[in-house]
């Protein structure tokens, strides 16, 4: 084992975790981050070198937006050398957009990048932050005995389970247990050791790292419902600013089999738009072989998304697109397992 000290980097973005009341007026305020370690003096147990860094302004995370990725892609590439681990603090919200689209934008991590945040403010007595915190950021500076970083990937630590960025999805808005990652087991479990499953792990691949800040945001999502009208999935599918649409459909990969429906789609993929299928199933994957429905969105060119989450599709698109002009090498792609997203 390596005796030099670990070090993390603690990247503040916002949402609830940081939020303090202020004793004025009993609202929630942003935190003064240079107080974290009196708040938290857990942290100095570790024995772990932490700097922390504060992106102004502070958000609530709804108002995330591409830009704000760049600024974090780019914060780690600028610290890369100098920790071995990040971690952000994020509200929930987007939280699992946040992860999914870093895990894109960041080829080759050889380091944990670990987001994680709170329901409640780490000054309230109940908090789940200090605990989401430092266990984060424990595990964002664990180290195997050569050296190498336990977890080198893009992950969410929240309420004991450490789950794929781009795996996970939000299920409660109010319970601590608030992330899930439905299709992949978690990458570790915290109880009285905090137990990494290693076999889901994944390794990098030693090339070098860099970042893409490339994306392209014209996509749009259609969730399939009944009684959804022709105007609408025109509007949608048709649309002459969207590059993709991600297809949110029935089980495993259904969408309406009605004549307008199908001609709709088989004319959006005439005119070069890309269709991307995603099920509305947290648990389970598209298969567009199983059902008539299914088979005639494959056989109108309709890509097959298998288990990927939304969020993480979303986050697979603005990046493919962002760096491939041709739509050919984007479909490719789509339909490949890049960064552990989905089980193809
Ligand atoms: N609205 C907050 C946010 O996402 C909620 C939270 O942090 O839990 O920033």
């Amino acid at each position: 084992m390596s005796d030099k000290q670990s070090s993390v980097l603690l990247i503040y973005t916002g949402g609830t975790i940081g939020m303090k009341e202020d004793p004025a007026d009993q609202t929630l305020r942003p935190f003064d981050f240079g107080s974290l370690m009196k708040e938290v003096p857990e942290l100095n147990k570790f024995g772990l070198r932490i700097d922390s860094l504060t992106f102004d302004p502070l958000i609530d995370s709804s108002d995330i937006e591409p830009g704000m990725w760049r600024k974090l892609a780019s914060t780690i590439r600028d610290n890369y050398t100098r920790y071995d681990g990040f971690v952000v603090l994020h509200g929930t919200d987007t939280m699992a957009y946040s992860a999914s689209a870093l895990s894109f934008m960041l080829e080759n991590l050889g380091k944990p990048v670990i987001f994680t945040g709170s329901q409640l403010p780490i000054g309230r007595p109940r908090t789940d932050g200090k605990e989401n915190l430092i266990s984060s950021v424990e595990i964002a500076g664990a180290r195997r005995p050569d050296g190498s970083p336990v977890v080198p990937e893009v992950c969410v630590y929240f309420n004991s389970l450490l789950l794929r960025g781009n795996r996970c999805t939000k299920v409660d808005a109010a319970g601590f247990g608030a992330f899930q990652s439905p299709n992949l087991p978690p990458l570790a479990e915290a109880g009285i050791d905090i137990r990494y499953n290693t076999d889901v792990i994944r390794r990098p691949s030693g090339k070098e790292f860099r970042i893409h800040s490339g994306l392209d945001t014209r996509v749009s999502i259609l969730k399939v419902h009944p009684g959804i009208t022709q105007q609408v999935v025109e509007d949608i599918l048709l649309g002459s600013l969207t590059r993709a649409v991600i297809i949110e459909t029935f089980g495993c990969g259904n969408a309406p089999s009605r004549d307008w429906f199908l001609d709709i789609v088989h004319q959006s993929v005439a005119n070069g738009m890309i269709l991307f299928n995603v099920t509305q199933c947290l648990r389970g994957s598209v298969n567009m072989d199983l059902y008539a429905t299914g088979r005639a969105l494959k056989d109108a060119g309709v890509l097959c998304g298998y288990d990927i989450t939304t969020e993480s599709a979303l986050g697979k698109l603005f990046y493919l697109m962002g760096n491939y002009d041709d739509n050919q090498t984007v479909k490719s792609l789509l339909e490949q397992d890049l960064r552990g997203e989905m089980s193809n």
